[in-house]
């Protein structure tokens, strides 16, 4: 099963893995960083996550350290 690790601390709340990811598995969450920001959540039950890096790529702070492809 593939899943993604989020840095909270670096993550800016700009939301654009939230928009990324094709399966909806990134959530704004009620969580604030040590920036204030609401950070995001993986949020996989059904374990969807396709491994596709596509939200590591698209986040401008590097904040989704890895991408482990099961
Ligand atoms: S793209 Fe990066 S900085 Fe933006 S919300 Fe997602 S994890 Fe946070
Ligand atoms: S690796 Fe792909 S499927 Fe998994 S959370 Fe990121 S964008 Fe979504």
């Amino acid at each position: 099963m593939s899943y993604i690790t989020i840095d909270r601390d670096k993550c800016k709340a700009c939301y654009l893995c939230v928009n990324e990811c094709p399966k909806k598995l990134i959530k704004i969450s009620k969580t604030k960083n040590s920036l204030g920001n609401n950070i995001v959540e993986f949020c996989d039950e059904k374990g969807e996550c396709l491994g596709c890096a596509m939200c590591a790529m698209r986040c401008p702070d590097l904040a989704i350290e890895e991408v482990y492809k099961g």
